[in-house]
């Protein structure tokens, strides 16, 4: 596979440690290894000889760079069997403890029902185990190791999903003291079995923990480039490594990944399947994509839905952290919660600074978009003047305009024509092909209308399936010769829904007049009740016909 970085280049390795650490690297991750023991050991001492003896930080972590790099390329090359089960467990992880108020919690049972249907006794287990998850996160170790100790040799390698989340928790807690060589060996031993036991998938989410727990200080380009590659690698897959790997890209500072790097990765994060990401990490990538839409000035619209979206993930956090209270008080002696509270009080502040930031840059944002918003405005008011079926006028737009219009024809003594225009039996078509095949009807005749009729017509959508016209400065005769011809244009055209022909005919009655004087609103109707009369008529004598009045 062609990788953007190459990360043995980037190093001052020489060959031959290169090739040392790939092929440990390949003994440690291939399936049918004989010496995988053997090599996790020396991998072991010589992480802790270079820690503790040579110090030298760069070359460090170039060989732990090359380490990973050699490793990913070696697990993604194995086949995957089968769908992991063990992999779609992980989600949970993200999302501990899971909540019954959570919209996480009917995808966490689906994952859980079948382990817990085959063996009752694994609620139990489970419960513990997120206890125990929950307290490494929230930082409280000495609550953690009492129950890792109690759950000691009593989880199962049998239930991996369970084990790899028992050993997980382990390893953080070593993590936690600096215990390396037990850690590594840990998720190692962990790592391998899973690699064997259950696939690339599974073993890959444990190693990057590993990757994600380094500190690279000045070294950072190897992280980036580990990240960056194997982003490219497995990001179409849209699965739980490629969101972590991604976010973790996205959270990486902006000398190394530019704020619109950044909104690419928010841009391919946000259309995985929305409970991969937790609600804490897509509220952070929603808020930074208002901020950058914001910035850039171009994209109001966009920033506003992206403020939008971070406010909406900003309250389930505040659910969140008001379920995990509840939880500890549940699950924790009172000691215990009394320390958990110092967590989440810490928790609830920087939420509450989130918030100010994000009103900030809100009313920020708003001031200055403040002409787009005027922008919008107009486009709303033309929105409220439109039918949204047909395209074409409402009856708002008489209210407020048409009357200016005959003022204008009145002043420059315009013959007008006042029109409605009726589709027959439209009822019988509704129920004949179904209410869609209506509308689909009454959207494509709007069309038509606009393409027939001049500019300076107006066309209102007057009723259901009435259609008010008032044409200016067209003389009686002219009006009824195009309103005919519309008519006939209508009795021949094939309408069709799904495949389906469909044939309609129009009745239109019409009043024309020379205006004269200013009119107000009700003599404005007393005209078009004119036309509704003579529309009458039409429908008596038949239907299919044109009946103007002058
Ligand atoms: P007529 O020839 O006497 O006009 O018969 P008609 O069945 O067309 O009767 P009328 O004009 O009184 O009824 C209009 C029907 O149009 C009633 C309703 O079922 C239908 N309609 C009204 N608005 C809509 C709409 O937005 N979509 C659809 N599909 N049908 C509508
Ligand atoms: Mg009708």
């Amino acid at each position: 596979m062609a990788r953007t970085f190459d990360i043995a280049k980037m190093t001052a390795l020489d060959a031959e440690t290169l090739a040392q650490i790939r092929s440990l690297a390949y003994e440690i991750f291939n399936r049918s290894s004989q010496t995988r023991a053997k090599q996790i050991d020396t991998l072991i001492s010589n992480v802790i000889y270079h820690r503790e003896v040579i110090q030298d930080n760069d070359l460090f972590a170039a060989s732990v760079a090359v380490f990973f790099d050699s490793a990913f390329s070696c697990i993604l090359s194995q086949k995957v069997l089968r769908k992991s089960e063990l992999y779609n467990f992980f989600v949970i992880l993200n999302h501990l403890p899971v909540l019954e108020s959570s919209s996480f919690y009917a995808e966490a049972l689906q994952i859980l029902a079948p382990f817990f249907r085959s063996d009752p006794s694994l609620i139990k287990l489970f419960d513990r185990l997120q206890l125990l998850c929950v307290y490494i996160m929230i930082g409280y170790f000495d609550a953690a190791q009492e129950i890792a100790a109690e759950l000691e040799g009593k989880v199962s390698a049998k239930h991996l999903c369970f084990y790899a989340m028992y050993q997980l928790s382990k390893y953080q807690l070593h993590s936690a003291a600096s215990e390396v060589a037990y850690m590594l060996k840990l998720l190692l031993d962990l790592a391998t079995q899973v690699c064997d036991q259950d696939g690339p998938e599974a073993t890959l989410y444990l190693i990057t923990h590993w990757l994600f727990s380094l500190k690279w200080f000045k070294s950072s380009k190897y992280y980036k480039a580990l990240l960056y590659n194997l982003y490219e690698d497995i990001h179409q897959q849209k699965g739980l490594n490629a969101a972590m790997i991604g976010y973790e890209l996205y959270s990486l500072d902006d000398k190394q990944v530019s704020p619109p790097e950044k909104m690419r990765y928010y841009q391919d994060l946000i259309q995985y399947q929305d409970y991969i990401l937790n609600s804490r990490q897509l509220h952070s990538l929603h808020f930074f994509a208002g901020n950058y839409l914001s910035g850039v000035q171009k994209e109001f619209r966009a920033s506003i839905q992206s403020f939008k979206a971070s406010n909406y993930y900003l309250h389930k956090c505040w659910e969140r952290l008001i379920g995990i209270s509840k939880y500890m008080r549940l699950h924790s002696n009172p000691n215990n919660y009394k320390l958990g509270m110092n967590y989440l009080d810490e928790q609830f502040m920087q939420l509450s600074n989130q918030t100010s930031l994000r009103n900030n840059s809100y009313v920020e944002n708003l001031q200055m978009n403040f002409d787009k918003i005027e922008e919008l405005y107009k486009e709303v008011g033309e929105l409220s003047l439109t039918d949204s079926l047909t395209g074409q006028r409402n009856r708002r737009f008489m209210d407020n305009n048409l009357l200016q219009m005959i003022a204008l024809a009145a002043r420059h003594n315009a013959p007008v024509c006042f029109a409605i225009m009726d589709i027959d039996y439209f009822k019988e078509i509704n129920d004949t092909f179904g209410h869609l095949a209506g509308d689909s009807i009454l959207a494509e005749l709007g069309k038509m209308l606009s393409k027939e009729f001049r500019q300076s017509d107006i066309i209102i959508r007057y009723g259901g399936d009435e259609f008010l016209l008032v044409l200016f400065d067209t003389e009686p005769k002219s009006c009824k010769i195009i309103l005919q011809n519309f008519c006939n244009k209508i009795d021949k055209y094939p309408f069709k829904y799904k495949r389906k022909k469909i044939h309609i005919t129009l009745s239109i009655g019409g009043w024309c007049e020379t205006l004269c004087k200013t009119y107000q609103l009700h003599e404005l109707e007393d005209l078009i009740s004119k036309a509704d009369l003579a529309l009458y008529k039409a429908k008596e004598a038949g239907r299919n016909s044109v009946n103007i009045l002058f």
